[in-house]
């Protein structure tokens, strides 16, 4: 933000009215946070009395000195932007300077604030601004308050009551708010959140140092375990191999706005969280949630196989784009934008959520001990009561060092149980990976990568097969010819069913419908391992390799989780291990 608040030129202003900005008092709330945002500010404090149409916003922000409170509220004044060059660059929520005008038009409006920013020199008194209808100041005095801003909006639609009716009733209002603080305070993780109805509080947010931190607050089934978090930089040499027009970004160069791309993603672990509906598959673009359809897809479809078919992911992402990329205009409250390249970032997402859903020693947690624990049991042994082995032995043959190689965790096969469970000894705790569900998991990435079918040296007959049957066959490349009376022989099939004694129950099970995709998914659950075959020792390691080293060891191709992990901190609970066993036990 620019220390002066202008009016910004006819051209400019031509080129970017939007209609409406404030049609509810949601939209109120909205436009005064960003302004918040805008303004630098970490505390924002919320009140709203929606019966008398009533909303006051306070924060500690860097404020405004006098003049520009009385600038604030004219038609098209801004501290934002001066011209046209400047809408390329944006990074602020805020570039139009309509919605102090538009409040002031349509409530009562006032805005207290003092100067909290070494923009404004050494100013640093209080004031208050009460402005009539057309924006003006009316009332000017001195206020003592604490540096930032607090703005009053009142009697919301008072003159104009022909547009609160047709309002949603007020608790659907409250939800509307809600759900925009929820959303920004994503963008924002670092920002203090309350919400007051009346002189009640109704919802607080505490600042984390990632969204992964707010998601929980905001999700009450969520807990900050079940979440995975990636943050990188999206590399301009990347987006230049895939043929995508970089500007010289020199001419950018300027603190206040941004100087590389990059992608967040808060990702809801699909063996632990998923949703009925997709009301949490959520994109933000430079610090505001969006509404752009094709990117809310590419996170479902890379998430396809994943979750259970009728369930949706918990997924945010944050993008930071370019501003000249994108542009805003598509909506008046801007939720809705169009963006260049929109094929550059799918793949972005998609290829942030495959490594999000990928075992690897980076994602992992390494021991993970809460920092109490750790204190405790160190005390503990000191003073000899017993030893913990910390970390992973080193085995003589340096498996460590070898798996690292190989990008393998360090996961070691100690025992079946019930034929059913392979125990794993993981640095973080034990895990129970079901046999069965992670075999299929392996062969349907195998056929995913390659859906081969081979010709059939003794075909296989099969009786009674209906003509959507016959159909079906040929869309998946699986030849049969008629054999005789009410007789087909088929004379290839899928390489992994060839050799299977029930490869006709096969043939007939993928002959009953569905596509490509579900022919895989139930080729790769009849071939895997039964639950109740027993295993070797190697032969569980082997599966345990080849499993993790998929590309989503988290669930099965149906959405089942394949694992169930204890971790260590979990077993020290339970063993009670912080326990002084002497001091407790009065031995
Ligand atoms: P815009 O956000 O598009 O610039 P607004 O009408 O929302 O337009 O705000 C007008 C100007 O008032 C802003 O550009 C900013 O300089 C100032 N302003 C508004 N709210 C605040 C605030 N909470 N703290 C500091 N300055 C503010
Ligand atoms: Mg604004």
């Amino acid at each position: 933000m620019r220390p002066k608040i202008q009016t910004l030129p006819k051209e400019v202003v031509n080129l970017i009215a939007a209609g409406e900005v404030i049609d509810s008092l949601a939209a109120v709330v909205r436009e005064l946070v960003e302004n918040s945002l805008d303004a630098g500010a970490t505390r924002i404090i919320i009140s709203i009395i929606s019966e008398q149409w009533r909303v006051q916003i306070s924060d500690n922000g860097m404020g405004m000195n006098l003049a520009n409170l009385k600038q604030a509220a004219h038609p098209h004044s801004t501290s934002k932007i001066t011209n046209l060059q400047d809408l390329t660059k944006i990074s602020s929520l805020g570039f139009r300077g309509e919605a102090l005008h538009s409040l002031a038009n349509l409530s009562n409006l006032e805005i207290l604030s003092r100067p909290n920013s070494p923009l404004f020199g050494d100013e640093s008194e209080g004031w208050r601004v009460v402005y009539n209808e057309q924006g003006k100041p009316i009332e000017v005095e001195r206020v003592a308050i604490a540096p930032g801003t607090i703005i009053k909006v009142s009697n919301l639609f008072g003159k104009w009551p022909v547009r609160r009716q047709g309002m949603p009733s007020p608790p659907q209002q409250m939800r509307g708010i809600q759900l925009i603080i929820q959303q920004i305070a994503l963008c924002y993780p670092d920002v203090t959140w309350q919400v007051w109805q009346g002189r009640k509080l109704w919802m607080h947010i505490s600042p984390g140092p990632t969204a992964k931190q707010i998601l929980p607050q905001i999700l009450s089934t969520v807990r900050l375990s079940d979440l995975q978090y990636i943050q990188q930089e999206v590399d301009e040499q990347e987006a230049e191999e895939l043929n995508i027009k970089i500007l010289n970004f020199s001419q950018y160069q300027d603190s206040q706005f941004l100087d590389r791309q990059s992608l967040e993603l808060v990702l809801g672990l699909p063996d632990r969280c998923h949703r009925r509906r997709p009301d949490w598959v959520k994109v933000g673009i430079n610090g505001r949630v969006v509404k752009v359809p094709e990117l809310e897809q590419a996170i479902i479809s890379s998430l396809a196989r994943t979750c259970p078919g009728d369930r949706y992911p918990v997924c945010f992402i944050h993008l930071q784009i370019f501003p000249y990329q994108i542009n805003w205009n598509r909506h008046p409250a801007k939720t809705e934008i169009y963006l260049d390249n929109l094929k550059f970032w799918q793949q972005q997402i998609n290829l942030a959520i495959g490594k999000a859903l990928q075992f690897s020693s980076e994602m992992m947690p390494e021991f993970p001990l809460s920092e109490r624990v750790e204190k405790i049991l160190k005390v503990s042994e000191n003073r000899g009561n017993y030893q913990t082995r910390r970390g992973i032995e080193v085995s003589p043959d340096n498996r460590e060092e070898k798996n690292q190689e190989l990008g393998l965790i360090e996961l070691k096969a100690i025992a079946q149980l019930h034929n059913t469970y392979i125990v794993g000894e993981h640095p973080s705790g034990m895990w129970l990976i079901e046999q069965h569900i992670a075999h299929e998991r392996i062969l349907y990435e195998e056929l995913c990568d390659a859906w081969q079918v081979i010709f059939l040296e003794t075909p296989i007959i099969l009786h009674h097969l209906s003509s959507a049957q016959i159909e079906q066959f040929q869309r998946l490349n699986i030849e049969v010819e008629i054999f005789g009376d009410l007789v087909w022989a088929a004379r290839s099939a899928p390489k992994m069913l060839a050799k299977r004694n029930d490869c006709a129950d096969a043939l007939i099970e993928l002959s009953k419908g569905g596509d490509l995709e579900s022919a895989k998914v139930a080729t790769a659950c009849r071939s895997a391992i039964r639950n109740g075959t027993p295993l070797s020792l190697p032969e569980m390691q082997s599966l345990l390799n080849k499993w993790q080293l998929t590309r989503n060891p988290r669930t099965c191709p149906h959405g089942r989780p394949i694992y169930l992990p204890l971790e260590e901190s979990a077993l020290a609970r339970f063993f009670r291990r912080h326990w002084v066993i002497g001091k407790s036990h009065g031995i």
